[in-house]
């Protein structure tokens, strides 16, 4: 059965790699779903998203995953690769009521798919991208939080804003 792991991945990090991991122990195939439009306004272009997940997945020796950029309705992607799983993380009590709110909804939308939640190493449940951009954006080390690319494309993006600041 394939399942879906659907997200902003503004960038990728070893939270969301473990849950890929994880997702791989249950499930023989994966496809990583990099929301075109997010709400978040996200500091990367989709494209720059969907390169930094594809090299780090790379970088960890995860070949099998897939990784597709997606618009509009989940459900509907979900129908057309033939799944009926979407995979999410669950850090801390604080996640849950988003994620119960989507669920509910995107079973009203489409009865029979299932949405499963996963808890990632305890290590990793402190992390999301949007602390790795503060600690980032104000000069934090973020090694051990994203793969070597994300580190690198972080690095780039910082001097293009800095740039534009002058
Ligand atoms: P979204 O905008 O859809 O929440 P994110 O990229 O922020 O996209 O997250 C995608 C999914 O991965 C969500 O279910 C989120 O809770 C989960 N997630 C993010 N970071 C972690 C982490 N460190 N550990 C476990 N799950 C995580």
């Amino acid at each position: 059965m394939v399942a879906i792991y659907p997200g902003t991945f503004d960038p990728i990090t070893k939270g969301h790699i473990n849950i890929i991991k994880r997702s791989l122990n249950v499930f023989n195939e994966l496809i990583v779903a990099v929301a075109k439009n997010s709400q978040k306004e996200p500091l990367f272009s989709a494209e720059e998203r969907l390169m930094m997940a594809t090299e780090s997945l790379k970088e960890e020796g995860l070949k099998e995953v897939k990784i597709e950029l997606f618009d509009g309705l989940l459900v509907d992607f979900v129908k057309r690769h033939n799944s009926k799983i979407v995979i999410r993380g669950l850090r801390a009590v604080s996640d849950f009521e988003f994620e119960l709110q989507m669920a509910f909804m995107n079973r009203e939308l489409d009865n029979s798919i299932e949405m499963m939640f996963l808890m990632p190493s305890i290590k990793y449940s402190f992390l999301s991208s949007s602390i790795v951009k503060n600690v980032f954006l104000n000069d934090g080390c973020i090694k051990n939080m994203v793969s070597k690319i994300v580190a690198e494309s972080m690095r780039e993006k910082l001097k293009i804003i800095k740039g534009e600041r002058k």
